[in-house]
């Protein structure tokens, strides 16, 4: 017999309008959406849940999350000193807490830590049943160079010996075209989703910086055949234009960060259907300058930041104004616990961003972006009942995507879980 789930909604945005609807109802039938409208009949067994205080809405997707440490503060130390399976636990945990966030599913793009495929065994659990937790998306290992943004190990590059054992550990890092055509077929092999790539440097690693290039053009055009021929998405962690444009010429379908983009750049995203996750929350010192702030990160990512604060300023200004398809995720690495993943939702805010430009980025866009547009993202009859429910204003409160007030997943609710920082 089919279960019914009557949510009568306070206010209502469906991942596709610019508005809150007032008045409506949602009928859930077993783990899928029935019907959505103001006039909806009730079905007599139907569980009645009242969310008349609330705004409901699609459950929300991170784009960007690496779910694979336990605490940010450690992540360093957690490459090194934690087994593959401590690191696969890690997962479980941030995939636990992300859907009790109100974030019912969330996209992997490579492990920090990890240099498996535990991503995919949680995936693939939380899939059948065996555990409870957002739906994962997932490249379980993105693909660098030696010394690049990926290679954890340039931590110990005064130690040659040690950082060459180190470096030796992380299988998808390598060199050559046949090195990379032979990564993306194994990822795929195991089961990726998607194909990340570190193509240029970061801030957050020690010695490396956003302006190298660190695979050369036949290791990139290599990765994106390959992927395309197996019909897989590739994605790349990027800042500059010339890598940017570079990236597009070769065929690249999406890409993270972008943050030194420049308005040529965006024309062209937008001209090669190319999706852009610009995670704000790693920057947010820079773009907002707050010394103090900055003077509490690692020595190495706050000489970046400080360099890098006025084209991170512009680049910033830049996506706001863009028409460009943009991604809502975090890339917690340095700010806030991975699972957080309402803080980008703050960072938004604060960039002038607007509620409803957020909120779409969050579900319908990322849905998209995540090639599960058939089932999540909006609240329509056939999708998926992925089902989020807020009681803070987010028209006007930075916070109000902290503070989950009902989660459904697949028409199960769960509990729910603020963010820990939260004080009020
Ligand atoms: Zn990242």
């Amino acid at each position: 017999m089919s279960k019914y789930t009557y949510i009568i909604c306070g206010k209502l945005y469906n991942g596709i309008d610019a508005e809150f609807k007032e008045g409506y109802k949602i009928l859930v039938k077993d783990n899928k959406i029935e019907a959505v409208g103001r006039e909806i009949p009730q079905p007599e067994t139907a569980e009645v849940v009242d969310l008349s205080d609330a705004t409901v809405t699609p459950g929300m997707i991170d784009a960007h999350m690496h779910m694979d440490y336990i605490d940010w503060h450690t992540i360093r130390e957690e490459v090194y000193t934690t087994s593959e399976e401590a690191k696969t636990i890690a997962i479980i945990r941030t995939a636990q807490k992300t859907l009790s966030r109100g974030f019912t599913t969330v996209r992997h793009p490579g492990g920090i830590t990890s240099n498996g495929f535990g991503v995919l065994d949680v995936k693939r659990a939380i899939e059948k049943g065996y555990i409870t937790g957002s739906r994962i998306v997932a490249a379980p290992r993105f693909l660098c160079a030696a010394g690049s943004h990926g290679d954890l190990s340039q931590g110990f590059a005064r130690n040659p010996e040690l950082s060459n054992i180190a470096q030796n550990l992380r299988l998808s890092l390598g060199a050559g075209k046949d090195f990379f055509v032979n990564a993306v077929r194994e990822e795929i092999k195991y089961g990726a989703d998607f194909i990340k790539i570190m193509a240029t440097g970061g801030f957050f690693t020690p010695y490396d910086n956003p302006s190298q290039q660190q695979m050369n053009d036949e290791e990139l055009k290599a990765i994106m055949d390959t992927a395309h021929e197996w019909g897989k998405t590739v994605t790349a962690h990027v800042y500059s234009v010339d890598h940017m444009q570079k990236l597009i010429k070769f065929g690249i379908d999406g890409m993270e960060h972008c943050s030194l983009m420049d308005e040529e750049t965006a024309q062209m995203i937008i001209d090669n259907d190319v999706y852009v996750v610009p995670t704000f929350c790693p920057y947010e010192e820079a773009v907002h300058y707050d010394p103090v702030m900055i003077q509490t990160k690692q020595e190495e990512y706050r000489i970046k930041l400080e360099y890098y604060k006025d084209a991170l300023q512009e680049g910033r200004e830049v996506i706001k104004n863009c028409k460009c398809k943009l991604g809502y995720g975090t890339d917690m690495v340095a700010t806030h616990q991975n699972y957080e993943s309402g803080y980008e939702f703050k960072a938004w805010m604060e960039s002038g961003m607007g509620t409803f430009r957020t909120l779409h980025a969050a579900t319908k866009v990322n849905s998209e972006i995540l090639q599960l547009e058939d089932k999540i993202g909006t609240l329509e009859p056939g999708k998926y009942a992925d089902i989020a429910a807020w009681k803070r204003d987010l028209m006007t409160d930075p916070y109000a995507l902290l503070d989950c007030a009902f989660v459904m997943k697949e028409g199960v609710i769960y509990p729910t879980e603020k963010c820990e920082e939260l004080t009020d």
